[in-house]
């Protein structure tokens, strides 16, 4: 007998998007019953908490609202819902200064917010402030552990979303402490899932390894729940870090913030900065392939030709990790690091391809309503935002932005809504399916999401072509027809292979969404290049769609939603 739980509103994910949803939720409505459920703890698993901290909204009598919205639809290549945008950059302000209140640390420059962000780097004004993820995190989960009427799931993993008549009614979830697996049902439901990196074998989401909880599960669930989901092709890749190990942030990223020097294996300069994202992943991208690169795969960062001191080197990086705020931290990292520590002696290597963020994802309108009623969805797991290309510190506004908003939403939709029953079939199925992994003999899900991590690698990189993309899809193909050999061992309490296994089921869906996707749109734009396409057309100003139809992939277009600024093709 499948237990049944009921709450008016659940929030799958508890990363920023998630917690400040079921935050909101339980503001707008003391009398409703929330419960925000978690793959892992809260504030210690998601990207949230791995985040440097960097995050954008106006403060400076400087700045404007007008320069933040201009900046983030120019970097996104035009291709951001601009209603969207109008949101994130008039709401971000007061989300912050609330965390803040909250007791979120801000790092200051004497009395004022110390702003970071050169011109150059896609932002018209240094509007970047410092809240370092793990402080971000842990103020939102002491602010949500003060609403008596959140309840707290951790260590859950939802399998399935229960739809009934295009109704998002409740989810099916695997409490991995018990192994037991139980039906959720819900009046509105919040996807705050996270991103997808993991589909990727080189990834900022799982630094050296540790797990992101980045898998794109989340895409998946609403995929298969019938909604509709945009530009999943829009994958930004920032270096891959091959040396030295650096177990926190990107030091690639990081940098470059430092005015190094960026090199071949034959120590020629490549590229000058400030560049964006994109640029600098296509041009050393071009080195390797053309035969200058490393012996690893990869070129560097020379910061022996930083203009700044040791001291000042340290100092950019320490505060680019929120060493200033997180004490101790910045030290770990260096313990943990086997760099030698005058950084003046680094010299960074990466390689281009390390998926950092997606900016496609769930489409969602203003009140983060997605297609289907019942599921609204925030966070890195919606799409439309960020165009083809994030400017950096967008994301961390945009879960306060939008988790907030997806939780208020949900909260009024639940108010005037009611239960429904899930149907005993579905139920059924759904258990038997998650319960399929159970074997003595099989395949690794490990091992199957290392083909697929290389694959997506080698073929949904930074440069990307017609030949390269079908192969994938082969691939994925062999690869979803090897899934009734994936094997589990033969318990249920916190057996993480069998999550794993359920998780790689789902990754064949995200990876199979980004190459289609890719392979539908003909052209090259922000992150996503295509060498038969290599430039930015007119006629494709405008969002690629998939969605589950009649057990197929579907792919359509939708027209970008423009407020103000037109694109220069026009
Ligand atoms: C190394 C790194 C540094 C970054 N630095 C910055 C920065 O400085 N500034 C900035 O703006 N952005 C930064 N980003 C991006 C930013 O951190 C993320 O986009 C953002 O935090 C995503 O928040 P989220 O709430 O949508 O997802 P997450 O914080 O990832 O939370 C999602 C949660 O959902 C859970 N989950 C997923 N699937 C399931 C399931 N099936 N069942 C139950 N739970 C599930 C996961 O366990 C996870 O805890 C960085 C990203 C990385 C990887």
């Amino acid at each position: 007998m499948v237990r049944t739980l009921r709450f008016d509103v659940v929030v799958v994910g508890g990363g920023g998007a998630g917690t400040r949803a079921a935050i909101e939720a339980a503001r707008n409505n003391p009398d409703l019953e929330i419960l925000i459920i978690n793959q892992g703890p809260i504030g210690r698993s998601g990207l949230t908490s791995m985040a440097n901290g960097g995050i954008h909204w106006v403060s400076h009598p400087e700045d404007s609202f007008e320069a933040h919205f201009e900046d983030i639809v120019r970097m996104g290549y035009f291709l951001n819902d601009q209603n969207l945008v109008e949101v994130l950059v008039h709401e971000a302000p007061e989300r912050a200064e609330e965390l803040i209140r909250w007791g979120a640390k801000v790092l200051m420059d004497g009395d004022k917010y110390l702003l970071t962000d050169p011109k150059g780097s896609g932002c018209s004004f240094p509007r970047g402030h410092y809240i370092p993820g793990a402080t971000f995190m842990a103020t939102l989960r002491k602010e949500l552990e003060r609403h008596k009427n959140i309840r707290i799931f951790e260590d859950f993993f939802v399998t399935a979303l229960v739809v009934k008549e295009k109704r998002v009614i409740g989810a099916t979830a695997i409490d991995i402490r018990k192994g037991e697996f139980l039906v959720v049902l819900c009046k509105a439901l919040v996807l705050a899932t996270g991103g997808l990196g993991e589909i990727f074998l080189h990834t900022t989401n799982s630094p050296f390894g540790l797990r992101g909880y980045a898998s794109g599960t989340g895409y998946a669930l609403a995929y298969n729940a019938g909604a509709e989901l945009i530009d999943m092709e829009m994958v930004q890749f920032t270096g891959h870090q091959l040396y030295p190990p650096w177990p926190l942030g990107n030091l690639a990223l990081l940098s470059s913030l430092c005015g190094g020097k960026y090199v071949n294996a034959l120590g020629q300069e490549f590229l000058k900065l400030p560049q964006p994202r994109d640029m600098i992943q296509k041009l050393a991208y071009k080195e390797i392939k053309e035969g200058r690169g490393s012996p690893r795969g990869g070129v560097f960062i020379d910061l022996s030709a930083s203009p700044l001191t040791r001291e000042e080197i340290e100092k950019n990086l320490r505060v680019s990790l929120g060493g200033e705020i997180a004490k101790g931290r910045w030290e770990l990292i260096k313990k943990m690091s086997v760099a030698k520590s005058d950084p003046k002696t680094w010299k960074v290597e990466f390689t281009p391809g390390g998926a950092h963020f997606c900016m496609g994802g769930v489409k969602i309108n203003e009140k983060c309503e997605t297609t289907l009623e019942g599921l609204f969805a925030a966070g890195e797991v919606t799409g439309g935002l960020h165009g083809a290309n994030r400017m950096g510190g967008n994301a961390l506004s945009e879960t306060l932005v939008f988790g907030a908003r997806a939780g208020r939403f949900a909260a009024e939709h639940a108010k005037d809504s009611r239960f429904f029953e899930a149907d005993r079939e579905f139920v059924d199925t759904e258990f038997q399916r998650v319960h399929t992994f159970f074997k003595d003999q099989g395949v690794h899900p490990c091992v199957i999401r290392e083909r697929l991590g290389s694959l997506m690698c080698a073929n949904l990189g930074v440069i990307r072509n017609r030949e390269g993309m079908e192969r994938a899809l082969r691939q994925i193909e062999d690869l979803k027809g090897q899934t009734e050999d994936i094997r589990a061992p033969k318990f249920k309490r916190f057996n993480r292979l069998w999550i794993e296994a359920l998780e790689v089921a789902s990754m064949f869906d995200v990876a199979e969404m980004v190459v289609r996707s890719a392979l539908f749109r003909e052209e090259s734009r922000g992150a996503h290049y295509r060498e038969e396409y290599p430039e930015t057309r007119k006629e494709w100003l405008k969002h690629t769609c998939v969605r589950k139809q009649d057990s197929k992939m579907d792919l359509t277009t939708r027209p970008v939603v423009i407020t103000k600024l037109k694109c220069g093709h026009d």
